[in-house]
């Protein structure tokens, strides 16, 4: 269809702003983040930032502690679909943005949340190092992926973000300014992710880093289930990231990943982030329908790392199809941000107008189960492609259910359903429950529509609800639920 007139003025007209504010923004996240490098400022000005959260956290105690607290982060900074409603709290000012120390000898990194991960992959490039989890989005904060969770191609050996993380420190609600890592205050540390603002103020995370190479050698394998995603990774279990697409019930591409530093001779590097390059995951479509059993490129590490940012994975191409058009990218391409917030920066209706019927919802399932899942959710929701990502949970403190076994897989679904019978609400509900039926849960930065006992079956609480007593947070944060079920969000509004 052709794109009508007014999606092609928005486009060529409001976008191009980004050209103008987007290398300023980045240049002047760039200086600020190399000067204090070498000026070796940051901890100190560290310090002073968070002396000054605490201030705000005495405010509230001193105030007769009214109102329960969260933090002031923007709706518009914020990739989360849904956003709570933040009119009625105490509104803490975090806007921690800054890596506070590089420790080579170590092998860690110390960051404070607001850092996005695009900018950490690329600072740590700079100097050879990465951090072992790489979530796609660039603009996805490392606070919002340890609070909201956070899962990448690397999660199948790694697991979710969190479970790299090598420690915390943590504002909590009498102004205490507290460190947890596994051996110490252990209870602290593995209630922190997922937790959505709802026991402390995350100042400082600090991850570990794995030598970085130049490429990542990518293998294109077709599949027809999840099964067979299954017995491919099973087959090969020691690739360094994988991922699935599928483009239709029986219509999958697997891609197994490497890092590498040399590129196999006669093969050339595909640039796939490019301004006029297709999408990712057309470009996997394309690979698949030539039918290869298998099809290998290689492409830099930084491109594959944030290789759906350009599209947002496919809500971008969905929602304005005319993106899909190599002519308008060859001349407009430059026009797509990979930085989400500055999308936001258009009217929040013009962005509901984007995205207006689509859905936006990630479930993780066990391996087992998840091919009764996805059957279902072909049935009542039919929206493709569909994000397949396996991950590894271990039996831990935190929220997430594991049955042991490890094996599970993130199936992520952006975009408009097709399935004749869909209802924004029941249809959402009913997978809901089809979740909790086969030991999994959904992540929570998206719509949620269970009931109190309904999230109780899907996340364990047990550690949370007694790190919540013994660190007083009833009566300063609203409890996960109370943050992020049915009645506390707003469908994206700009209240917040
Ligand atoms: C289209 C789409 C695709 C996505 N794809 C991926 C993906 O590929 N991989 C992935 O990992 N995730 C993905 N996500 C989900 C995303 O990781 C989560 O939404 C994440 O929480 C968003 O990060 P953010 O920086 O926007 O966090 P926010 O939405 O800003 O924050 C999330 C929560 O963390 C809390 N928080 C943030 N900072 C602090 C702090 N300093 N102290 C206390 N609490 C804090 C916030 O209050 C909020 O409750 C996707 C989301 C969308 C919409």
């Amino acid at each position: 269809m052709f794109p009508t007139m007014h999606k092609i003025l928005l486009q060529v007209l409001a976008f191009p702003l980004f050209l103008i504010f987007g290398p300023i923004f980045r240049i002047w996240r760039y200086i600020s983040l190399e000067s204090e490098f070498w000026l070796e400022t940051s901890l100190k000005r560290h310090e002073e930032e968070v002396a000054k959260i605490v201030e705000q956290v005495k405010v509230w105690i001193k105030s007769g502690r009214g109102t329960k607290m969260t933090t002031a982060r923007p709706g518009w900074k914020s990739i989360s679909v849904t956003k709570t409603d933040k009119s009625k709290y105490f509104q803490v000012h975090v806007g921690l943005d800054r890596i506070i120390l590089l420790g080579e000898k170590e092998e860690s990194i110390t960051v404070e949340p607001g850092v996005m991960i695009g900018q950490l992959s690329r600072y740590l490039f700079k100097r050879g190092w990465t951090t072992p989890i790489v979530p796609e989005l660039d603009s996805l904060s490392i606070g919002g992926l340890i609070c909201g969770v956070g899962i990448e191609s690397s999660s199948h050996k790694r697991g979710l973000f969190h479970e790299t993380v090598l420690s915390y420190e943590i504002v909590l609600a009498d102004g205490s300014v507290v460190k947890c890592s596994e051996d110490k205050e252990s209870d602290l540390f593995h209630v922190i992710p997922g937790s959505f603002a709802t026991i402390g103020f995350l100042t400082a995370v600090t991850i570990p880093l794995i030598p970085a190479k130049r490429f990542v050698k990518l293998n294109y394998r077709p599949t027809s289930s999840i099964a067979g995603l299954n017995s491919l990774l099973k087959s090969e279990p020691n690739h360094d990231f994988v991922e699935g697409l599928a483009f239709s019930k029986n219509e999958i591409a697997v891609m197994f990943g490497d890092m590498v530093d040399t590129v196999a001779p006669g093969k050339s590097v595909n640039y796939i982030n490019r301004w006029y390059k297709p999408f990712f995951h057309d470009h996997a479509h394309s690979i698949l329908k030539k039918g290869h059993d298998s099809f290998v490129e290689y492409v830099p590490l930084i491109d594959y790392y944030h290789r759906h940012s350009k599209g947002i994975f496919w809500v971008i191409p969905g929602t304005t199809s005319f993106t899909s058009y190599s002519a308008f990218m060859f001349f407009f391409g430059w026009t797509l941000t990979p930085h989400i917030p500055s999308q936001r920066l258009l009217p929040v209706t013009l962005w509901k107008f984007f995205s207006s019927g689509n859905v936006v919802q990630d479930y993780i399932l066990p391996m087992k189960n998840a091919q009764k899942f996805f059957d279902k959710a072909d049935g009542i929701l039919k929206i493709y492609p569909v994000w397949l990502c396996p991950v590894e949970l271990k039996k831990n403190k935190t929220m997430f259910r594991s049955q042991g076994d490890g094996d599970y897989l993130d199936i992520g679904y952006y975009g408009h359903p097709a399935a004749a019978n869909f209802h924004p609400v029941g249809t959402l509900q009913d997978l809901e429950k089809e979740c909790i039926a086969n030991d999994g849960f959904q992540l929570l930065y998206a719509e949620s529509f269970m009931s109190r006992e309904q999230f109780r079956d899907m996340f364990d609480t047990t550690t949370y609800d007694k790190v919540r007593e013994s660190y007083e947070c009833s009566a300063a944060f609203p409890d996960v639920y109370d943050k992020v079920g049915p009645k506390a969000r707003n469908f994206l509004t700009s209240k917040d």
